[in-house]
């Protein structure tokens, strides 16, 4: 960390300053300019508060020169981490589909998508039992009945499931499902996401809607912290002023953050838009910027979804889309 302080600034100032850093374990090397005396800080300076710091009288810009996440980065461990779940493998070459609807409604709808997903060419099954939304008047999902629903599904078509958790305290619940998501919403519940570090599960992350990719990969870290290091990140579309989508793509993220992480990184079109016929071709983008998966919402009958039906892809839909991907990753 540079620390630029600010002309006219007394040696005193300084050493007062100097003498405070050092308190926090942290060496301080001074280098005197004409005008400007650059403080640089060495060692562990996770524990400085940056904004404490910027905000002092005498200083003027604080940087930091190393990133904030460590175990998650790419620079400690440059080779890409494979995630696997049973027999499917996420990451470092390797390409998985997650397709299913927004919600489990029932359990002939969980099994009647899941085999028309797998035939398509699916690798996992998702589907939300828990669903954050934004009124309390809609549809919550069927919860723990869910779970079993997507069980069940699992049974009849040897897929892994992936489901997403909103409460710790649930976490029995979720003993036989094979990836936990974090949804959106829940990307900076910190307590959440120390808890599933704790855990040995794969932890699907989604990106908060308005949070940076430092703050999405600090997020990573939490779990990584606990000793879970089984994630995948996934691009879902962040909140800017356009409307006509759902969310704004950032397809970037993808290639950013395989360049500063070494986790598998996926891409959601489907919250990412909000529209069914704005997926195909941003999957196709997603997978040209190098993304190492998709998850696609997949209803039997989008009319009547309980949840984002007009960003479900039909089974036929999704089989084109599966169709186009697999023909341009040959390309690729
Ligand atoms: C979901 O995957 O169903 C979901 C709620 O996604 P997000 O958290 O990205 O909004
Ligand atoms: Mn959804």
């Amino acid at each position: 960390m540079i620390a630029v302080i600010k002309k006219n600034t007394t040696q005193e100032q300084i050493d007062h300053l100097t003498h405070w850093i050092e308190e926090q374990g942290v060496e301080v090397h001074a280098s005197y300019g004409v005008d400007y005396t650059v403080l640089g800080l060495v060692g562990d300076t996770s524990k400085i508060d940056m904004e404490l710091l910027d905000s002092l009288a005498i200083v003027d810009t604080v940087k930091r020169v190393s990133d904030p996440f460590k175990q998650c980065n790419r620079t400690f461990h440059p080779e890409d981490t494979v995630v696997e779940v049973g027999d499917v493998k996420i990451g470092g070459g390797n390409f998985a589909i997650i397709a299913g609807p927004c919600s489990v409604e029932s359990r002939e709808q969980m099994i009647a998508v899941a085999e028309s997903v797998k035939a398509a060419g699916a690798t996992l099954l998702r589907g939300g039992a828990f669903k954050p939304r934004t009124s309390p008047y809609d549809f919550q999902g069927l919860k723990a009945d869910g779970i079993e629903y997507l069980l069940e599904a699992k049974k009849a078509t040897g897929m892994p499931i992936v489901t997403e958790i909103m409460n710790a305290n649930h976490l029995p619940l979720f003993e036989e499902v094979d990836v936990i998501q974090v949804g959106a919403r829940n990307m900076q519940n910190f307590e959440l996401l120390k808890e599933l570090g704790k855990t040995k599960k794969p932890i699907l992350l989604k990106r908060g809607l308005a949070n940076t990719l430092k703050e999405f990969l600090m997020s990573a870290e939490y779990i990584m912290s606990e000793g879970n290091g089984n994630i995948i990140l996934c691009e879902r579309g962040i909140r800017t002023y356009e409307t006509y989508t759902r969310n704004t793509m950032d397809i970037s993220a993808i290639p950013l953050l395989h360049e500063l992480s070494h986790l598998p990184v996926i891409a959601d079109p489907s919250h990412a838009t909000g529209k069914s016929r704005l997926v195909e071709p941003m999957a196709m983008a997603s997978v040209a910027a190098g993304a190492d998966g998709l998850m696609i919402e997949v209803h039997n009958d989008p009319a009547h979804a309980l949840c984002d039906g007009a960003q479900s892809l039909t089974p036929d839909a999704f089989a084109h889309l599966a169709g186009k991907i697999g023909k341009l990753r040959e390309i690729l």
